[in-house]
């Protein structure tokens, strides 16, 4: 009856939020102690630019290696971590590693750049600039070889605020890419007015480039937007090559994807660099170093 059955879901639902929240709690718990433990690695992935084919910067993508759950993706942990304000610790370790590792493949390419995407409260905390400076000075890079990834949400919130920050970045020689760009606020008035220097085209777009014309349409108007503005377009996701073929016509300027790389370990991506790595990737490495 109504009564009984009513019961039952109540209990049904009541244990699924049980498993959620002992579920969820037990990752906030482990995800504390993942820095301190050393679980966190970065995978980096190539960014080709489309007229020499070659690499000329690499994105830093974070992974976590669970000690019991295997490799978490940033998707399935970087909101929580947001959630229970880790986030800028772990950034600044990213921040850190990675232009480390930098340091390593500019032995390999002096003119690699590293790209590193940042949360909302990194780009918001009083003392970004000068954390910023300090990662540059410890990993012995130059500001030029650093590429700082935000999305647009982050940047709309308080326009005047974002415009003095990335001025203070740029200063610096660092440069600055819109992730994800069409998924959030584009807004031709505030792009204008924001110190900025590339446009991630997000994957939703590319994805479906070569069969959709309206996708098409869109990510081409994209593209002359940009140039209008005087910005350099990354097309993120591109995975087949009329894909790429359409990007081309377009003139954008720089590729990522797995058509031709995934991203790797450190030691991959330096075996990529140095072109011992051959078959499996499609970029000709006999080339990178002469970048
Ligand atoms: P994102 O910055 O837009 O990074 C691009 C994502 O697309 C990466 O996913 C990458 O592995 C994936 N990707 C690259 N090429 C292709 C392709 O050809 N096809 C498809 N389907 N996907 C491709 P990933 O590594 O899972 O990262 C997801 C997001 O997590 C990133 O999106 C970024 O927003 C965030 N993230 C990653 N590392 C960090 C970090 O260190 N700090 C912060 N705050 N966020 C990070
Ligand atoms: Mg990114
Ligand atoms: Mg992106
Ligand atoms: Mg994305």
């Amino acid at each position: 009856n109504a009564k009984t059955k009513g019961r039952n879901s109540f209990d049904f639902y009541h244990k699924n939020l049980d498993i959620f929240s002992k579920e969820r709690l037990g990752l906030e718990h482990d995800l504390r102690q993942a820095l301190d433990n050393k679980e966190f690695i970065i995978h980096y992935q190539p960014i080709i630019n489309s007229k020499t084919q070659r690499i000329t910067s690499v994105e830093a993508l974070i992974r976590w290696q669970h000690p019991s759950k295997g490799l978490i993706q940033p998707l399935d942990f970087i909101p929580i971590a947001e959630d229970i304000g880790i986030i800028n610790d772990i950034g600044a370790w990213v921040l850190l590693k990675a232009c480390t590792d930098l340091k390593a493949m500019q032995q390999l390419q002096p003119q690699l750049k590293m790209s590193v995407n940042l949360a909302a409260s990194q780009f918001n905390a009083v003392n970004f600039v000068e954390k910023i400076a300090e990662a540059l000075l410890a990993a012995e890079v130059s500001g030029e070889s650093l590429i700082l990834e935000i999305t647009e949400s982050m940047l709309i919130q308080d326009i005047e605020h974002s415009v003095e920050v990335l001025h203070n970045i740029r200063a610096q020689g660092v440069s600055i890419s819109i992730d994800d760009f069409g998924t959030g606020y584009s807004s031709l008035g505030y792009l204008k007015r924001l110190p900025i220097d590339n446009i991630k085209i997000d994957k939703t777009f590319v994805e479906h480039i070569h069969t959709d014309k309206h996708d098409c349409d869109l990510t081409t108007a994209v593209i002359d937007m940009a140039h209008s503005l005087k910005l350099n377009v990354i097309a993120e996701g591109v995975e087949q090559q009329a894909q790429e073929d359409i990007l081309s016509q377009h003139g954008c300027e720089y590729y990522q994807g797995f058509l031709y790389a995934h991203p790797c370990g450190v030691d991959d991506m330096n075996s990529l660099l140095q072109g011992r790595i051959e078959g499996e990737l499609s970029i000709n490495p006999g080339n990178v170093s002469n970048l």
